[in-house]
């Protein structure tokens, strides 16, 4: 797969083939598509269209907004552009699709519309969004969500990296946990692991190289925004007193201080409960400094439990649905829904600040039942934030292992509204933000 820099160049375009589609007046919203060589180009004439679940659907102007800077454009191979012409007939393209994978802080409210090849093969695990001319400039189907200044790329990989990372080799010389973090950050360039060697903000520290779930998208065997690789995934059990000591090195001195658990290519961290319980006590009875996180899929609630009474401050809880059967589809895992509820309800009683990691598929989460089940689970555990996340994955084969839709979808923009009218308290976000 090739990318591409933000480019666009007028040329033809070849009608391939064509279905009837309504569209009542000319678009000023132009399909873009890629040539063989993957070089980019604008459909003159041909109007933009975006997919919300199984549909494609006219782009209109409220859908977009600005590209953003830091966004990759790609080609999808095996997978024919579409655009809708003048007569309001929806055309195949002879090029291919174009998509737009968004930096973090944006959650994408289309994905591409593309026609496949037959015996096409899947697409690699990436958040597409629709991108589009619109104005004479590149435009996505996207929000902003989130503020992202402390995941600019400008701050980390800078090159006083590999010094800092001596020197806390130099400070804490016999724990594996640096080898590995220092690893993740000079050859992966892992956020969260860099922030361990600049001293500052949110710190992964993983524990567990096992998972009681097998997510159809894992995120800890894809390319993630944080965790460019599989490869980095651990595969040692950090003691109590190894986790303890990264820990209280970062929090007595980082600014803004987290610690996280569950931060990407691991598997689930409370799993590994029983250590860091124990690295939790020894660390607050230390210090009282900076927030402890725990990154989870809440299915093993014996552990969560653990966790909490040890002094865990937030916990954000990966989840895709509240309907149980299309969460089982999703996380195919050795526990139920039930299961997460009741770790959710347990961290609220003790004063967990809870955030929902919801992995976001336009078409999906906003269908009406996904809705209405998503309202009645915020009625029972009013947890305090959502972060949005795009799910990173092939559009066709995750639909093909969910359950189909009983209603229509409402859009992105109506079921955060939604949500965000009938529970006011909720923070709707991207990112994990320092609790005062
Ligand atoms: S819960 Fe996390 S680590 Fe486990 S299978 Fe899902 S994405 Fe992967
Ligand atoms: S998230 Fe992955 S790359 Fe980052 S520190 Fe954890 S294990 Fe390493």
């Amino acid at each position: 797969m090739a990318r591409q820099n933000n480019k666009k160049n007028n040329s033809h375009n070849k009608n391939k083939n064509t279905h009837k589609h309504s569209r009542p007046e000319r678009s000023p919203i132009t399909a873009l598509y890629a040539d063989a060589e993957g070089e980019i180009f604008d459909a003159p004439g041909i109007g933009a269209v975006g997919r919300m679940g199984d549909d494609l659907v006219a782009i209109q102007p409220g859908d977009l907004i600005p590209l953003p800077d830091t966004a990759d454009l790609m080609f999808l191979p095996e997978r024919y552009a579409v655009g809708i012409d003048e007569s309001g007939e929806l055309v195949v393209l002879e090029g291919r699709a174009v998509a737009a994978i968004l930096p973090a802080g944006y959650t994408r409210t289309m994905l591409p519309g593309f026609e496949k090849e037959e015996n096409a093969s899947r697409l690699p695990l990436y958040g597409y969004s629709a991108v589009v001319v619109y104005k004479d400039e590149l435009y996505v189907t996207a929000i902003y969500t989130d503020e992202n200044h402390k995941w600019s790329p400008e701050f980390y990989n800078t090159p006083d990296l590999k010094k800092l990372v001596h020197k806390v080799k130099k400070d804490l010389p016999e724990n594996p946990l640096i080898d590995h973090l220092a690893n993740c950050s000079l050859e992966w360039h892992c956020c969260t692991a860099e922030n361990l060697f600049y001293r500052r903000w949110e710190c992964g520290i993983p524990t567990s190289p096992v998972c009681n779930a097998n997510c159809f998208g894992c995120i800890s065997l894809q390319p993630a925004e944080c965790c460019p690789s599989p490869q980095s995934r651990i595969k040692f059990r950090p003691t109590a007193e190894e986790i303890a000591e990264v820990g209280l090195y970062h929090l007595e001195t980082a600014p803004e201080g987290i610690i996280s658990f569950g931060q990407g290519c691991e598997g689930e961290p409370s799993l590994a409960a029983d250590n860091i319980a124990a690295g939790i006590k020894l660390i607050r009875a230390k210090t009282d400094k900076g927030q402890i996180n725990i990154n989870s899929n809440a299915g093993y609630t014996e552990g969560i439990k653990k966790i909490v009474d040890a002094g865990l401050d937030t916990m954000r809880v990966s989840i895709i649905s509240a309907i149980p059967e299309s969460y089982a589809a999703y996380y195919r895992s050795n526990y139920q829904l039930e299961a997460v509820k009741e770790s959710i309800r347990y961290a609220l009683d003790h004063g967990i600040y809870v955030s929902l990691n919801m992995l976001y598929f336009p078409g999906f989460n906003d269908r009406q039942e996904e809705l209405a089940a998503w309202k009645e689970f915020f009625r029972e555990l009013p947890v305090q934030m959502i972060q949005v996340r795009n799910l990173n994955i092939d559009p066709d084969a995750f639909l093909e292992i969910m359950p189909e839709a009983k209603g229509t979808y409402v859009g992105t923009k109506a079921f955060l509204q939604e949500l965000q009218q009938e529970f006011p308290q909720l923070v709707i976000g991207s990112f994990s933000h320092y609790v005062e």
